[in-house]
Parts: C-alpha cells; sequence; structure tokens
C-alpha cells in the first residue's frame, strides 16, 4: 500500500593527479597533513586555480548520462563551520552546475529497462577528515581540496534494489570512463540515500531524511530497508507525522538502524553565493569536441555482446557491469577462445575461485583461453578442465604443461576406447543384453563405466558414439 520514493546523491572523487583548486597531489593514505598548501589549508590571501581535467572529466561523464553540459557553470562558496573546513567555506556549484537533465538506464529484473533521470552533476571540494585517536583528536587536510563529483539523481527509485542497480550503473560508468577509481573502500565512491514513502497512488512527496555517507553496496540496501520499514511502521501506527521528519540521519553498521542525527538544514541556511575569487567556468568549443570522444560505455558493450556472441542477457550484464571483466572478456577473444566458453569458464569457473577482483587473479586472460580452447579441440574434458583451473589458481605454470603433468590428456583414440567399451560389455554381460533388448536406461550406466575405467580420460562424446555403433543401436 505504500510507494518507496528514493533519490540518492553520489559523491565520487575524480582521479586527476592534483586537487580541484591547488597543485597538491591527491593521493590516498599518506602521512598526515604532507599533502597540504595554503590553499587547502586555507590561509587568508590564498587564491584557488581551477583544474582543467576535473572540468574536463566531468564533461566526459555528462556526455555518458546524456545530459546537458553548460558552457558556462560557476563556482560558489556554501557556508558552514566544521573543523575539517579551515575556510568555514566549501567552494561547490549551486546555481549552474557543469552537468544537468541527464539519465541512466537500469535493467531490473523482468528484464524491462526503467529510466533514471540525473538531475545534475557539480562540481566540488572534499572536506578534511577528523581523525580520532584514543587521548587526541586531530584534523587531517590531505584530502581538503580533493576533486569530486556530486551526482544528484531525481527521485525516481522505487525501491533499495532500484537503488543498488542504479549505483552501480553509474559505478561502471564512471569506471568505463576512467574519470574516479571509485573505490568505495577509499571513500572516493559514496552514497547519501534521500528516503520517503507515499500512498500507493499518490504522486505528491512526502518528507524525506536523509542518511548519509554509505559507503558499501549492501549497506546502502540495508540502510533504506531500514528506513522503509520504519517509516511505513509510523503510518501504520499514526506516528507518521511525530516520528518521519525532514532530518539527516546516519546508518549504524552493526545494528543495522539509522538515527538521527540533525535537522536537515536549507539550502538558504548556507547562504550560497558565487565565489569571488573564481572566474565563471567557460567551456569552450575545442575543449567540448575533446570531451565527448568516450569509449563504448556498458549499455552499448552488454546489446553488442548480446548482439555479436549470442550471449545472455544475464551474462552480458554481469561481465559488462564491470570495466575490467569485460577487458578479461574480450582478450579471452583475441586468444581465440569461443565466446560462449569463454563467458562460462569466466563468469562462473573462475570468478567463483577468486577472493579478490579480477585485476588480482593470478590466472590471467591468455591462460584461461588456452585451458578453453583445449575444452574445445578436445585435448581435455571439462571435468578436467576444472581440475587443470584449481591447479592454476596455486601454481604459475602453462596450461598444456599441467595437462601432462596432471595425465588428464582426454583419450580420443578410437582403438583405446573400444577396447575399453569391449572390456566393460564382457564383465556386465547380462545388462548388456537387457540393453540391446530395449532398456535403454542402461546405455547411461555404460556410458559412465568407461569413462571411469578411462580414469576419466575417454572422450565421452566419443564413447557414446562408440558404444552405439558396438551395441548396433
Ligand atoms: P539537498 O541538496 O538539500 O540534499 P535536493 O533537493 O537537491 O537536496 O535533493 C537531494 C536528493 O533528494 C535528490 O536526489 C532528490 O531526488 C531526493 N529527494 C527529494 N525529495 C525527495 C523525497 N520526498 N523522497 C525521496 N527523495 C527525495
Ligand atoms: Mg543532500
Ligand atoms: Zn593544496
Amino acid at each position: 500500500m505504500f510507494e518507496v520514493v528514493i533519490g540518492l546523491e553520489i559523491h565520487t572523487q575524480l582521479n586527476t593527479k592534483t586537487k580541484i583548486f591547488c597543485s597538491c597531489a591527491t593521493s590516498f593514505g599518506e602521512k598526515p597533513n604532507t599533502n597540504v598548501c595554503p590553499v587547502c589549508l586555507g590561509l587568508p590571501g590564498a587564491l584557488p586555480v581551477l583544474n582543467k581535467e576535473a572540468v574536463k572529466k566531468s564533461i566526459a561523464f555528462g556526455t555518458a548520462i546524456n545530459a546537458i553540459v553548460n558552457k558556462r557553470s560557476i563556482f560558489n562558496r556554501k557556508n558552514y563551520f566544521y573543523p575539517d573546513l579551515p575556510k568555514a567555506y566549501q567552494i561547490s556549484q549551486f546555481e549552474i552546475p557543469i552537468v544537468e537533465k541527464g539519465e541512466v538506464f537500469i535493467n531490473l529484473e523482468d528484464g524491462t529497462l526503467k529510466r533514471i533521470g540525473v538531475t545534475r552533476a557539480h562540481l566540488e571540494e572534499d572536506a578534511g577528515k577528523n581523525v580520532h585517536e584514543a587521548n587526541f583528536s586531530g584534523v587531517d587536510l590531505n584530502r581538503a581540496g580533493t576533486p569530486l563529483l556530486e551526482i544528484v539523481s531525481e527521485p525516481d527509485l522505487r525501491s533499495s534494489t532500484e537503488a543498488v542497480l542504479y549505483l552501480k550503473k553509474i559505478h561502471a560508468i564512471l569506471r568505463y570512463l576512467n574519470i574516479s577509481d571509485a573505490n568505495m573502500q577509499e571513500g572516493s565512491f559514496r552514497c547519501d540515500a534521500n528516503v520517503s514513502i507515499r500512498p500507493k497512488g499518490e504522486t505528491k512527496l512526502y518528507p524525506r531524511v536523509e542518511i548519509k555517507n554509505l559507503n558499501s553496496f549492501r549497506y546502502i540496501q540495508k540502510a533504506i530497508d531500514y528506513e522503509v520499514e520504519r517509516q511505513s511502521e509510523a503510518w501504520t501506527e499514526g506516528a507518521y507525522d511525530k516520528e518521519v521528519v525532514q532530518e539527516t540521519r546516519l546508518f549504524n553498521v552493526e545494528t543495522l538502524q539509522t538515527r538521527s542525527m540533525r535537522s536537515k538544514e536549507d539550502s538558504a541556511e548556507y547562504r550560497y553565493f558565487p565565489d569571488p575569487d573564481l572566474l565563471p567556468v567557460v567551456v569552450d568549443d575545442e575543449m567540448m569536441q575533446e570531451c565527448v570522444k568516450i569509449p563504448e560505455l556498458p549499455d552499448e558493450k552488454k546489446s553488442r555482446y548480446i548482439k555479436d556472441f549470442g550471449i545472455k542477457a544475464y551474462d552480458a550484464e554481469v561481465i559488462t557491469n564491470s570495466v575490467e571483466l569485460a577487458k578479461y572478456f574480450e582478450e579471452m577473444l583475441t586468444y581465440g577462445a569461443s565466446a560462449k566458453n569463454s563467458v562460462s569458464w569466466l563468469s562462473v569457473e573462475l570468478l567463483g575461485r577468486l577472493e579478490g577482483g579480477i585485476e588480482n587473479s593470478p590466472v590471467k586472460a591468455q591462460k584461461l583461453a588456452a585451458l578453453v580452447k583445449r575444452i574445445e579441440d578436445g585435448t581435455i574434458s571439462g571435468k578436467a578442465a576444472k581440475d587443470i583451473l584449481d591447479f592454476l589458481m596455486k601454481n604459475d605454470e602453462e596450461v598444456d604443461a599441467v595437462i601432462e603433468k596432471l595425465g588428464l590428456k582426454q583419450v580420443n583414440d578410437d582403438g583405446a576406447i573400444i577396447a575399453i567399451i569391449d572390456k566393460i560389455l564382457e564383465a556386465n554381460a547380462d545388462k548388456a543384453t537387457e540393453l540391446k533388448n530395449g532398456k535403454d536406461k542402461l546405455f547411461g550406466f555404460f556410458v559412465g563405466q568407461v569413462i571411469k575405467e578411462s580414469k576419466g580420460a575417454a572422450n565421452p562424446a566419443k564413447v557414446n558414439e562408440l558404444l552405439k555403433a558396438k551395441l548396433g543401436i
């Protein structure tokens, strides 16, 4: 009876070498306060200079989501006081963002595509970080001034599942464009989820709560689910007006609950005004032309895989969701493995054995392709290939050498297989007669026996064929 309404704000760190308004490095994990200068420390008199790369990467993103890229946008000061913000304002974009009115498509479980509007994507600087030690607190300003792209969606998402699909799509686009490493553990891709409910059929928006700084897909899903539950309960119990107010909430990863942090500030409270230290951002035609050239994106890649290789939509989705997986898959093809087998050996067998990401796989694309090719040319059985893959996960050796070493070469030689067939038929003469007399179920038994006798080496297709010939069936 309720409809869930969700809009997401994603903060993603652009992977420029230097910060957005100074030449300090953006590297992660350095000693506190080593990547700082008068500009990002907010010292009086220091002046910001815009990093062109950050603008270029934003334009690429705008192009990828089919948005309007504003040829003229402006920077504002967003005023608030917090210890990790030395200037007491954040430089951000407010009334004219660099990117607005875009869209992405998510693939729902029933196979349909759903359009999710992207209201805007604007450039801003990140704040520093408060660090709390056992007996003191400090502020690390290494992160202050790193470039962020804040991507704001329309309230078009209707479930936590849709929210996660949307996030994964944006995540994939950022990685395909190589404009952000979007590493969630390091905080370079984090999300605020705005959540409200309303009676089904109504179109007006009800008060929303904003859950801050979620940095894993799982937590985002859990936080939204909890919040939907809380709001629905309040409604049902007649306590909605009292308990669901516009506010900012925090998600507790231990209890999987959200709790109130502060009432939500109105934009008026930030006293936004254009930053007098920065000129408007003007994108000239030359820069625009350079930046709209973007690589193939996940959706296009997916359609191409389905069309050109006959891959199932689900598999195509899994592989194209990650730029590294897609690259690995395409590399397997260049080494001559077939698309269909590459898909299953990559997405089922290899991924099933991997602990980390594909980029750290001990078995590289060339080797997995070599393994697949040995199945395809009949040298080994699929089952043997699984054992070989297990071995390769722990040992850096060549596929052919491992086949020899483990003695897993498939027997394709007719004479050798017929000899085994004869032996098995003789040993099971009664059953052989029954089979000849029409007890078809026994055929599988004989195939199994022959393969077992060959210690798994006999090619099953060959066994089938030769056994039939032998029995005259
Ligand atoms: P702010 O910057 O103050 O957080 P915005 O008005 O830009 O706010 O909206 C932020 C996000 O909240 C957007 O993603 C928007 O889609 C979403 N949103 C706005 N109203 C609602 C609502 N009633 N329910 C759910 N999400 C909402
Ligand atoms: Mg917000
Ligand atoms: Zn600096």
